[in-house]
């Protein structure tokens, strides 16, 4: 692969570097997309909930949807128990390793270059192009040209580096929300499956998952995720493996558990800015999805919102390449953030502020009386709530809290 030539190279195969690779070479362009990952199927981290206008909105097929659900159950704070059901879907599960395939299979099918196994280390500019260094699994380097670079490496920014170099203020720090989670994908009996089926399952309350969160997904027939989600690790807790086992005895009996066979085990770090003050670009190097905090951390949440920043960036690349001016590329930040809407710093607030503080009774109480206020609402509103961030309309009451006042 020495000395590849490309207009676009795009460094990392998930929904954000898929997504605009896809439309890129849809577009005709020269788009080169490269993954670390030898197998895009492998490693399927996420548990790739979405609502059901997105599938729409982003044309995803059949063959990366697990499952459907229309309906919601809330277990805890303690043995509190509560769900709505809707009358049609809601959303589906996605096969995440499914969607990045597919994404890159569709890049290949529009004239995209796809190669996978090599990590990006380095970008410098040269002259008018930019000359990025690549390390394959036998530990040789590759250098590739191009007119562009797009970093949709995830939250680690592999090639911009951090969003907040050294010394980081208070204020930075207050504002970065980190969350790591952990998940199994189990192949469980049929009958059990069904209990759980349908419906979205969270596991609420700090005797669950103190400052976090647990879920159960339904996948196909037969095959649940299970997972754990923690903000800020803190080496006080006990282990998340462990948190998640604790979660299974609770949620499974032990004829169930027997009757289980751990398919997989993975996870991931979510980290996400809640003001969005991250480096999007430099020059002819720009960023997508996690690298620039399109995660939403108050339902750890963020392949839509990838895939919308690949969405709000095509047309402008698109552009700046036609054109061969680059002046449209400066309106991307102020477009993304328009795109994600004002309420989205409000939702990082509100992550932070209720998953950070749930740390014993005193918090339960304050999420229990929440939760008690949602009762009367349908399945329809808590989705209105926990996708479109649509927190008004649980009135003025409500402000102080996501506020951090009370
Ligand atoms: C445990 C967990 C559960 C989640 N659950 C959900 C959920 O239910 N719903 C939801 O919407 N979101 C969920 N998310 C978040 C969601 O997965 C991410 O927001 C989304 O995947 C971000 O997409 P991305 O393309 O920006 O980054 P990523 O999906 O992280 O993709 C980045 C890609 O870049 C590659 N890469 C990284 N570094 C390099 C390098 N140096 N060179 C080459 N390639 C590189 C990686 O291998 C990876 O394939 C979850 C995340 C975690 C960790």
């Amino acid at each position: 692969m020495a000395g590849l030539r490309t207009q676009v190279l795009v460094v990392g195969a998930g929904p954000a570097g898929g997504e605009l690779a896809r439309q890129l070479a849809a577009a005709g362009v020269a788009v080169l997309l490269v993954d670390q990952l030898a197998d895009l199927s492998q490693a399927a981290f996420s548990s790739a909930a979405m609502p059901f206008a997105s599938l729409e909105r982003f044309g995803l097929p059949a063959q990366v949807v697990a499952s459907r659900w229309r309906g919601w159950q809330l277990l805890g704070p303690s043995q509190e128990r509560r769900s709505w059901t809707a009358q049609a879907p809601l959303g589906v599960v996605l096969d995440f390793g499914a969607l990045r395939q597919w994404l890159a299979d569709q890049c290949s099918r529009f004239g995209g270059d796809v190669r996978l196994g090599l990590r990006a280390f380095d970008c410098q500019s040269q002259g008018p192009v930019l000359r990025t260094l690549l390390r394959d699994r036998q530990g040789r380097v590759h250098a590739v040209i191009s007119d562009w670079v797009i970093d949709a490496s995830g939250q680690g920014r592999a090639l911009l580096g951090p969003s907040r170099p050294p010394p980081r203020t208070e204020r930075a720090d207050r504002d970065l929300v980190e969350g790591v989670g952990v998940e199994w994908l189990l192949q469980v009996p049929l009958a059990c499956w069904q209990r759980w089926s349908d419906q979205l399952s969270f596991c609420l309350g700090s005797d669950w998952v103190a400052q976090g969160y647990g879920w159960i997904f339904p996948m196909a027939p037969g095959q649940l995720k299970v997972g754990v989600c923690r903000l800020r690790p803190d080496q006080l807790q006990p282990p998340l493996g462990r948190v998640l086992e604790q979660l299974l005895e609770r949620l499974f009996s032990p004829d169930e558990r027997r009757a289980s066979v751990v398919l997989d085990r993975h996870g991931g770090l979510i980290v996400s800015s809640i003001r969005r003050r991250d480096c999007h670009g430099r020059g002819q190097l720009l960023a997508i999805g996690d690298a620039v905090s399109t995660a939403n951390l108050l339902g750890g949440e963020g392949i839509r919102h990838a895939l919308s920043s690949s969405r709000v960036l095509a047309p402008l690349l698109l552009g700046a390449i036609q054109s061969r001016q680059p002046f449209a590329l400066r309106r991307y930040e102020q477009l993304l953030a328009q795109q994600l809407g004002w309420r989205w710093s409000l939702s990082g607030r509100l992550a932070r502020r209720t998953w950070l503080s749930l740390t014993g009774p005193e918090a339960d109480r304050r999420l229990s009386s929440l939760l008690a206020g949602l009762e009367s609402r349908r399945a329809e509103d808590l989705a209105a709530l926990l996708f479109d961030y649509r927190f008004e309309r649980y009135g003025l009451r409500s402000l102080p809290y996501l506020l951090g006042w009370r």
